[in-house]
């Protein structure tokens, strides 16, 4: 097979992140039109299921579902039939409700606060995935309390990334890297003359450095970390992921990286595996296959962490490699800027931006 030519690359702001874009291939303007399409598609899901715009197709449903039966859109009935499966499969680890929870936080255009115990208790009124009822049939949504909300921020920017990926296959690309900046990407087949797409990820407590390095082939990362949203007060930090259980934000995690086929399960799962620490986390890989996780835990003491990797049945399939002590040492000590950055497997460092 003769090796794609031209290296395409390009960035697009949308769901409050930064996507980006790296495809193969030969002709540098039909790289161009797939990557517009692809950013375009990625602004329609912004557009409909956003809670930050009021007229999005999600917002409409968070106003009047509780009044009556919302009919919805094919595709996003599909994801919201997902969420509620991670929500089940995971106890409500991951809850698709937990909109009203991150307002009271302050974490929703606010700078953050910490609420009352009575006004958690409240707000925990009109949280629960077992408050929302789907009808496959019809394919409506109701809610049967007042108040309550959905809340894509833990799974749509992992969708986008696999519709995203949708389009570059139905285009023919088969060697491309698409991020949804901080969040998850997806690696579809690998760079040029490479075997895997080499990524690296952050140390919890410096963006500049990088803690492991990953390779990926066909095979989608997500990460959920205590450093991507948060706010201090005094001497406390308080991260974006709240415990739906508690009503609170998790406290002892430092990061949930996930490794999955797809990148949307593995958006969902990061963030679950993050409220449900390591332990459960382990339950949950003992029951369900191809899945990979990595934790960075904090220690007692100062700025060091410890990594924990969690295999399911089925994980070594998947396209997912850890490199060896040695190597991720030599090339964990090499400063970044960026959370994740690509390179080929055999090649020099290069970042996508
Ligand atoms: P990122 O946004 O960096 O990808 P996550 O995927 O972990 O991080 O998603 C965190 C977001 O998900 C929060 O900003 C909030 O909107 C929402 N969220 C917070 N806690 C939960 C939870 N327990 N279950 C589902 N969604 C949550
Ligand atoms: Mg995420």
């Amino acid at each position: 097979m003769r090796a794609a030519t031209t290296r395409y690359e390009a960035a697009h702001q949308a769901m409050g992140t930064e996507f980006t874009l790296v495809a193969y291939g030969d002709d540098p303007q039909y790289l161009t039109a797939v990557g517009n399409e692809v950013f375009e598609e990625i602004d329609r899901l912004e557009g409909q299921m956003s809670i930050y715009k009021p007229k999005s197709e999600l917002s409409v449903i968070n106003r009047t579902a509780a009044s009556r039966s919302v009919c919805v859109e094919p595709r996003l009935f599909e994801l919201l039939v997902n969420a509620v499966d991670h929500s089940q499969s995971t106890a409500g680890a991951f809850d698709v409700t937990a909109g009203p929870l991150m307002k009271a936080w302050g974490f929703f255009r606010g700078k953050g606060r910490v609420p009352a115990s009575s006004e958690i208790a409240q707000v925990l009124r009109r949280v629960g995935y077992r408050h929302l009822h789907l009808k496959l049939a019809e394919r409506t949504i109701r809610f049967d309390v007042e108040g309550l909300e959905l809340d894509l921020g833990a799974i749509g920017k992992g969708y986008a990334v696999d519709r995203a990926v949708d389009i570059l296959r139905r285009y023919g690309i088969t060697e491309a890297l698409v991020s949804s900046g901080t969040s998850s990407l997806y690696a579809l087949g690998a760079p040029p003359g490479a075997r895997a797409w080499s990524i690296s990820l952050r140390n919890p407590y410096d963006s500049e450095k990088a803690a492991n390095v990953i390779y990926l082939r066909n095979c989608s990362l997500s990460t959920s970390g205590n450093y991507e949203k948060f706010f201090k007060l005094g001497a406390k930090t308080y991260a974006h992921i709240l415990n739906p259980s508690t009503g609170k934000p998790v406290e002892n995690m430092l990061a949930a990286i996930v490794l999955a086929p797809c990148a949307c399960d593995a958006d969902a799962l990061s963030t679950a595996f993050y409220v449900m620490g390591v332990e459960r986390s382990r339950e949950y890989l003992a029951t369900h296959r191809d899945l990979m996780a990595l934790f960075y835990l904090p220690r007692s003491r100062g700025q060091g962490f410890r990594s924990v990797i969690l295999r399911s049945d089925g994980a070594d399939a998947i396209g997912a490699f850890f490199t060896k002590t040695a190597e991720r040492k030599r090339r964990a000590t090499r400063k970044r800027t960026s959370k994740f950055f690509f390179s080929p497997i055999s090649g020099a460092w290069a970042t996508a931006r």
